[in-house]
């Protein structure tokens, strides 16, 4: 893409981040913005690098696969942010530095078998489904305390904290809301695992609403790269 239309993209995200820490009187620091790369070729990501990202998010394991050897010289992090099959796992543990759509315990223990051992740690976080409809993915709330008890357990993991894609709605109180549920399970659940920091929410129609509620991963597609083709 444009390289011009790239820079001001991510220029007037990183005002949106900053007013949005301002107003809810946090540091814009503890807030990562990761860029959502699905579907955007290699190029592009090597210009927004160039703009001074450093964080990718793909939601596609093949199409990611293509993508990373071609920016081998750049030292990015990478996120996944898909579902995940579970003949999916071995890759992806070999190949992400974050996952942040694990909403089972069966995929948590084969991640974890899979990291390799000349890796870190692999972050994650869970994925939770905090709108209630059946057809989104993620962990419910319910299942959430017996889930996050059975990471901490797993050594190749770190257990960071959640991830959630709410319905989309224009409404910033119900935004809030939904946002609002994902911290106050985190406050809950830091009680079993105090090293969860993480809270992957916002994208680039919500971002404001998910800092006002403590969002440190907002995960921006369209706002980077515009919109999506597929
Ligand atoms: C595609 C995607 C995003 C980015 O969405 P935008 O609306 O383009 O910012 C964020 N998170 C997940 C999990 C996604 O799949």
């Amino acid at each position: 893409m444009n390289e011009q239309l790239l820079s001001d993209n991510i220029s007037k995200l990183l005002q949106r981040v900053r007013l949005s820490a301002e107003k809810s009187q946090r540091s814009e620091c503890d807030i990562l913005v990761l860029a959502v790369s699905k579907t955007r070729p290699a190029a592009d990501i090597r210009a927004a690098h160039d703009c001074g990202l450093l964080e990718f998010g793909e939601s596609y394991l093949q199409e990611a696969l293509v993508k990373m050897p071609e920016l081998e010289d750049l030292d990015l992090t990478w996120h996944f942010i898909g579902p995940i099959q579970s003949n999916k796992t071995r890759a992806i543990a070999g190949h992400f530095d974050w996952v942040h759509s694990v909403d089972r315990s069966k995929i948590a223990r084969r991640l974890s078998e899979q990291r390799p051992q000349d890796m870190a740690p692999l972050q994650v976080c869970i994925q939770v489904n905090i709108s209630g409809e059946s057809s989104k993915s993620g962990a419910t709330l319910e299942e959430l305390p017996q889930l996050v008890r059975e990471i901490i357990t797993l050594p190749r993991l770190r257990l960071r904290g959640f991830m959630a894609i709410p319905a989309a709605t224009g409404d910033t109180r119900l935004q809030r809301q939904s946002f609002g549920r994902l911290r106050t399970a985190l406050e809950q659940l830091q009680v079993i695992a105090p090293a969860m920091d993480t809270l992957s929410m916002g994208m680039s129609a919500d971002i404001e609403a998910a800092i006002a509620e403590g969002a440190t991963i907002v995960r921006a597609g369209t706002a980077i790269f515009g919109s999506r083709n597929r």
